[in-house]
């Protein structure tokens, strides 16, 4: 039997965490476990509307844990986020989902993650005063704690970032992979290229490769060739019910010259 324990404030609830409780968010994923008798003993859970809103700060903006994929959608603030939020799942989960819980989905899920590394975001850990990088977040989710808000840095151009989806099943299949790539220009040459993979390793990985073969370059056609050749350099493919790690090898690099063809045209 799983007891739910409801909490006034996320600070409430990191004290009562423990080995025999897990938080939840929106349950997309938890009470699946929950209904096939795998879940926790407690489930702790927080009231605090405050988890759900969305403020615009100077450079960027505040998402809330519990602000929901249908929230993201909602807001003009997120709009370079649309694109993303549109594609996960069907309207039940984009309603539920949150933007933590995709943190912590496991693959094939993260592709909102995915966008939010290459957007190089924050994350606000509950009882921690400073932000850390989503990346480090990812990398240590195990024992990352509550997540209290994730801080998004407005791109200085729109453009610099797109965000493209490979699934089997039309609209709503889960990722064969997806990609997020932000390239900011100065002068025309991309400094600082994010080239993020979902579905690629346990979490979202950056193409250390592609981002190797941008940076410093005009996104040109020999670049963009490059780019691909370059792409599985950093990621950590795996087999599942949706794909080989062999099938995700061979197009990584085909569907990323697609994404970069796609904004070199503007
Ligand atoms: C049918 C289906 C289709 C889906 N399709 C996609 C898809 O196409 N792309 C995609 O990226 N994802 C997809 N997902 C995953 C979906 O995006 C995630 O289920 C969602 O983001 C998880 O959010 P949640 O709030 O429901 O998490 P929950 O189920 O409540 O929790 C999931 C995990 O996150 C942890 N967690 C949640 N919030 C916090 C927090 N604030 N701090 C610390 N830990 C936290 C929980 O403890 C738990 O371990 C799909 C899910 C389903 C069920």
């Amino acid at each position: 039997m799983t007891i739910v324990e409801t909490y006034p404030t996320l600070a409430e609830a990191a004290r009562a965490m423990g080995r025999d409780a897990a938080y939840m968010a929106g349950g997309t994923l938890l009470m699946r476990d929950v209904n096939e008798g795998a879940g926790p003993a407690r489930l702790i859970r927080v009231s605090d509307p405050g988890l759900t809103r969305v403020q615009t700060t100077g450079d960027g903006v505040r998402l809330g844990a519990g602000v929901t994929m249908a929230g993201v959608l909602a807001s003009r603030e997120l709009e370079v986020l649309h694109p993303v939020a549109r594609l996960i799942g069907g309207p039940q989960v984009r309603n539920m989902g949150t933007v933590a819980g995709n943190l912590f989905a496991a693959h094939p899920y993260g592709d909102f993650a995915a966008a939010l590394l290459a957007l190089g975001a924050l994350v606000v850990l509950a009882g921690q005063g400073s932000a850390r990088p989503v990346e480090d977040v990812l990398k240590a989710r195990d024992s990352a704690g509550l997540v209290e808000a994730i801080e998004v840095p407005r791109p200085r151009d729109p453009r610099a970032f797109a965000f493209h989806k490979v699934s089997r099943v039309k609209p709503k299949g889960v990722s064969v992979l997806s990609i997020a790539v932000h390239l900011p220009r100065e002068g025309g040459r991309i400094r600082d290229p994010r080239v993020v993979f979902g579905a690629m390793g346990p979490t979202p990985l950056r193409s250390s490769g592609a981002e190797r073969a941008l940076e410093g370059h005009a996104l040109d056609t020999a670049t963009i060739d490059r780019a691909a050749a370059a792409a599985c350099e950093g990621l950590a493919p795996f087999t599942d019910q949706i794909a080989t790690e062999w099938y995700r090898r061979e197009v990584a690099g085909v569907h990323l010259r697609r994404l970069l063809t796609r904004m070199e045209q503007g």
